[in-house]
């Protein structure tokens, strides 16, 4: 995938959507280039269907977990509508990109390329709007996850021409939606019931360590460390690094380093796939370009990473307790220098 990533960027980058706002005209997309951000948007899917299936206990805002990636005719500029309604069978503004494999979903039988009349009562907003946008793939997303997490989701789809109506079976995922912005940077967000994450990561880093990034960003959504740095008035831009800010900065760092290695453990990735990650050169070199003093030094991180490897090691068969998941509604405190193991 990596390769044909790279390949697809410099091309693809004008056709979406948050990458390029107000661009004036979209270069044409491609069967190649279609089926590659495909290929990227399921990679990241799988990913994240793992990690929140198998971490639910640990989540207090569930979603019903399907395995059913979805994309709409409105994310995508304007002038490529006709060739991505074609590629991708679009019988409707709403379809199924890609379905995860062994979800329910798949069980359902729904496929990729299925378009979407209705999930669960929900219907795709029709609205195209003449800008290349998300949200009516975010609203449509947001209504389908405050669905039920575990109760039987009524599908109807249009497959060649023919109406389809299934049932499927959801488990209890973590209510994260998984977005995959294609941009050669290194970006990866949390924003509380969203992680954002550039394919740049894919490109630099190779699938298998990307779930380690993954797992950091669902482990601050998991301890609600948006809202809660919100709720202390820490300051997102600029001023992270410094003053109060950097210790509450810290602080959420390294609890979701430590919790992401829970996180893929529960997951039943390689136990030191996140130690991997920042023996990586890039996550070496993303500290000192990429990252202000809000961050820790990745090796610190990695310490940190390792110390929690060898726990979860040590404590075999039964995984130990979540770390920080009991005590996230109470306020931050800033405090960050306990939380890395003293040699
Ligand atoms: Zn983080």
């Amino acid at each position: 995938m990596l390769i044909r990533i790279r390949l697809i960027l410099s091309l693809a980058v004008a056709c979406l959507v948050a990458a390029v706002p107000g661009i004036a005209r979209a270069q044409a997309l491609d069967a190649t280039m279609m089926e590659a951000i495909r290929e990227a948007d399921m990679t990241l899917a799988v990913t994240g269907f793992r990690l929140s299936t198998a971490n639910a206990a640990l989540c207090d805002r569930l979603e019903p977990g399907h395995g059913m990636q979805f994309h709409t005719l409105a994310q995508y500029a304007v002038d490529n509508r006709g060739l991505v309604a074609t590629h991708f069978a679009f019988a409707g503004t709403l379809a199924v990109e890609g379905i995860v494999p062994g979800s329910p979903a798949e069980r359902a039988d729904i496929r990729a390329d299925d378009s979407v009349v209705s999930v669960g009562g929900v219907r795709p907003d029709d609205a195209l709007s003449k800008t290349a946008s998300i949200d009516t793939l975010a609203k449509f997303v947001a209504a389908v996850a405050a669905l039920p997490p575990a109760q039987p989701i009524p599908v109807e789809l249009r497959r060649g021409g023919k109406r389809l109506s299934v049932i499927v079976y959801p488990v209890p995922a973590c209510r994260t939606r998984y977005e995959l912005l294609i941009d050669g940077g290194l970006d990866a967000r949390a924003y509380g019931d969203l992680v954002r994450i550039t394919s740049g990561y894919y490109d630099r880093f190779g699938d298998e360590l990307v779930a380690a990034a993954v797992a950091h960003e669902l482990a601050h959504n998991i301890l609600r460390h948006r809202e809660r740095l919100d709720a202390m008035g820490a300051d997102f831009g600029f001023a992270s690094g410094f003053g109060r800010n950097v210790g509450l900065f810290r602080q959420t760092e390294l609890q979701a380093d430590i919790l992401s290695v829970h996180l893929l453990a529960r997951a039943g990735y390689p136990a030191d796939l996140a130690s991997r990650f920042w023996q990586h050169p890039v996550a070496k070199g993303m500290s000192g370009i990429f990252q202000s003093r809000s961050h820790p030094h990745w090796k610190d991180r990695l310490r940190v990473m390792q110390a929690e490897e060898a726990k979860i090691a040590a404590a075999g068969a039964v995984l130990p307790p979540a770390p920080f998941v009991a005590e996230r509604d109470l306020p931050l405190t800033g405090e960050w220098k306990d939380l890395i193991p003293r040699d």
